[in-house]
């Protein structure tokens, strides 16, 4: 990303002239909304603003007053959800120890910067930088009414987003997941964890599965006349498997789409524990004779288990990202999965890993027999006109990468 004028940035730092610098700096790589301040009192008022919430902050790590990571510990408690880059002084190591505290807080840094920062530097932390949308929506204690949620339904606020599933031997997509956002006229992007439950709770969840499954179905037939074949997986809570109409409305909507069953992927999660099973495993029985792909969500967490396992004849597991992001570095995240894995393999299921975020997460899956990724290292989630250009880009990617392998 080169240029991006409605992106709002913040830089943070106690001496003017570095103000005056990096706000130049960006200025220069095409960003128009530019905000200073040269305190972090100041500094977080603007990230308590709905209106000129940054989407990425420049931090000096050494102030007077709050320094650095103090301001960092309050971004938190203010709930700010963009990226940060660390601006400082000191030498390399402590930058780091500096960035792993950040990321301990769960805020996406981009990198830091010594002092005095270099253009070309500021550049490459910028460029590849994807701005979190989640900044503009994650705004505390922001609940919507359910008749809201119902209007926003019938109205088509609803939309698509679609993020690939890589084959990890091969590079090849073979898939996309749909994951709904809220359009919501004043607010932007709204992410499911605000409005899933309430769906789920007020009786609204099988209307959204309707819309989001027809519009995958929608999306997937014209990917494929333009030469995509793509498997599409569509969310669905066990709350859509007590409508025992569930399979048969599913059928009729891929036959109308005129998408075969087994490029349908149906990923199932449970997140309130459901008192009585029979009517689900009944669902999800006949739902696996008309060949849809069953696939078990966040598998290891809540109630996503081996009980499920057991009654239900999944096809695919997901082993959830917490499991899968870091395990390179961490011996217990590893033990879990490769159990989650091998599991799998012994009961003839494919196995996807969510959460790949970064390329140490990639090269960890390699030669561990898992089939496929998923994880903002190969793409976030992105709408749906950019799955096409998406892949041409990955393909070109996946072959620069391999040119630049050792052969063995
Ligand atoms: P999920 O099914 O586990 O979906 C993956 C979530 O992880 C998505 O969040 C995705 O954006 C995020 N993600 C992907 N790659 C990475 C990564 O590398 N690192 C990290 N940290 N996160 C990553 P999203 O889109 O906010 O969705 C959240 C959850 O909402 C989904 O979790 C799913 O359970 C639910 N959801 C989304 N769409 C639907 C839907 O249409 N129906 C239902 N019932 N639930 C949905
Ligand atoms: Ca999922
Ligand atoms: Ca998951």
């Amino acid at each position: 990303m080169s240029t991006n004028p409605g992106v709002r940035i913040l830089v943070l730092d106690d001496e003017p002239f570095m103000l005056k610098l990096l706000a130049r700096l960006l200025t220069n790589l095409g960003f128009t909304d530019v905000a200073t301040c040269d305190n972090g009192h100041a500094a977080l008022e603007r990230v308590d603003d709905a209106v000129h919430m940054p989407q990425l902050i420049l931090c000096d790590l050494n102030m007077p007053g709050m320094d650095g990571i103090e301001f960092v510990r309050k971004l938190v408690e203010h709930r700010y959800a963009g990226s940060l880059i660390l601006v400082s002084g000191e030498d390399e190591r402590t930058l780091q120890s500096a960035r792993t505290l950040v990321q301990a807080h769960h805020i996406e840094v981009l990198g830091s910067l010594q002092k005095p920062v270099l253009p070309q530097a500021l550049h490459q932390l910028v460029e590849r930088w994807v701005p979190p949308a989640r900044a503009t929506t994650r705004a505390p204690g922001r609940g919507y009414v359910v008749e809201r949620l119902a209007q926003a339904i019938r109205t088509g606020e609803l939309v698509n987003y679609y993020q690939p599933k890589v084959s990890v031997a091969t590079g090849e997509v073979m898939g996309v997941e749909a994951l709904v956002r809220w359009i919501h006229p004043q607010d932007g992007m709204v992410f499911p964890d605000q409005f899933i439950g309430m769906a789920e709770a007020h009786g609204l969840i099988d209307t959204l599965t309707q819309v989001v499954l027809t519009t995958a179905l929608r999306d997937n037939a014209a990917w494929e006349r333009q030469g995509l074949k793509l498997k599409v997986a569509v969310n669905v809570s066990m709350g859509n498997l007590t409508a025992l109409e569930f399979p048969e409305q599913t059928t009729s909507a891929a036959a109308a789409a005129g998408v075969a069953p087994q490029s349908i992927v149906l990923e199932v999660t449970e997140s309130q524990l459901m008192m009585d099973l029979r009517a689900p495993l009944e669902i999800l029985t006949r739902l696996r004779m008309r060949r849809f792909t069953l696939s078990i969500d966040d598998f290891g967490t809540g109630h996503s288990s081996l009980a499920q396992l057991r009654d239900v004849p999944f096809d695919q597991l997901k082993i959830d990202r917490s499991f899968v992001h870091g395990a390179h570095h961490n011996e217990t995240l590893r033990a879990i999965f490769f159990a989650s894995l091998r599991l799998a393999k012994e009961l003839g299921m494919e196995v996807v890993a969510e959460g790949v975020e970064d390329a140490d997460d990639w090269a960890f899956l390699q030669g561990t027999g898992c089939d496929l990724a998923q994880g903002y290292y190969i793409a976030r989630p992105m709408p749906e006109d950019r799955v096409l250009k998406w892949v041409a880009d990955w393909r070109l990617r996946w072959s620069a990468e391999q040119r630049g392998r050792p052969s063995v």
